[in-house]
């Protein structure tokens, strides 16, 4: 049973949909999406979460996989929560990610919250690990995500990841750009010991997929056997199935 805090603070900052900020009812699909988004964001929805590599640049990950596909609301939504002062969204984002990508399920409310069930002993992973800010007062998202989704999977969060220098933003970077920008960026705090760990290494977003491959590298450097990569969106072409029809974009109104 949550403690009075708890309870008081979902009495004031209801749950709320990440993609139109509505306060979420209690039928809220996954206990996170408002019933007025759902069809748009299972249109985005990542089937299946793995990503292709022919759409990235891998290097040093096992694998990667995502919940959505980086475009309209979805991507309207995570700029909401990264630059534009709605950090709590990661919560939701953290949830989506649990019951899309690692089939937890969301089994019941306590206080406003769902209460999700890890798909019991199944995961291969024994860490997760966020991407650590590019700059100093950086986005804390990944953090964030990495944070919930421990509590979710039961799995424990570890945070040895540091920059080893200044990086350039990676957006409007080419993919040479992106790699060279991210090449020995990352390392491992010195004293670090991951040895034998199976790595989930969580970020928002993966476009060309150079960020979470250099910090896969550190944490192999690290003593790391594997390391898989987790994001909430990955930036790919849309399939033709999910794009928008052309007929269906709002027109322009007719001139009398
Ligand atoms: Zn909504």
């Amino acid at each position: 049973m949550k403690g009075v805090p708890e309870r008081l603070a979902a009495l004031l900052w209801p749950r709320r949909c990440p993609f139109c900020d509505r306060v979420l009812p209690k039928d809220a699909f996954m206990g996170c999406i408002c019933r007025e988004c759902l069809s748009e964001i299972k249109r985005l929805t990542h089937e299946p979460p793995r990503l292709p590599d022919t759409e990235h640049e891998f290097y040093a990950v096992s694998g990667a996989a995502s919940a959505f596909y980086y475009s309209d609301g979805v991507r309207h939504a995570i700029l909401r929560c990264k630059e534009h002062g709605h950090p709590w969204y990661a919560q939701e984002f953290a949830d989506m990610m649990a019951v899309m990508v690692f089939g937890a399920e969301a089994s019941g409310y306590m206080s406003g919250t769902p209460v999700y069930h890890a798909p019991g002993g199944l995961l291969p992973y024994t860490v997760i690990v966020p991407v650590p800010p590019r700059r100093r007062g950086g986005g804390r998202m990944p953090y964030l995500l990495a944070r919930r989704l421990s509590r979710i999977l039961g799995i424990p969060l570890s945070c040895p990841l540091h920059t080893t220098r200044e990086m350039k933003p990676q957006k409007g970077l080419d993919l040479a750009g992106r790699l060279q920008n991210t090449k020995d960026a990352y390392a491992c705090r010195s004293g670090t010991d991951l040895s034998g760990a199976r790595v989930l290494l969580v970020d928002d977003i993966i476009t060309t997929g150079s960020t979470v491959s250099a910090c896969a590298l550190a944490l192999l450097q690290g003593g790391a056997v594997s390391v898989f990569a987790v994001s909430v969106a990955a930036k790919e072409e849309l399939p033709p199935e999910k794009r928008v029809p052309k007929q269906q974009q709002p027109q322009e109104k007719q001139s009398k």
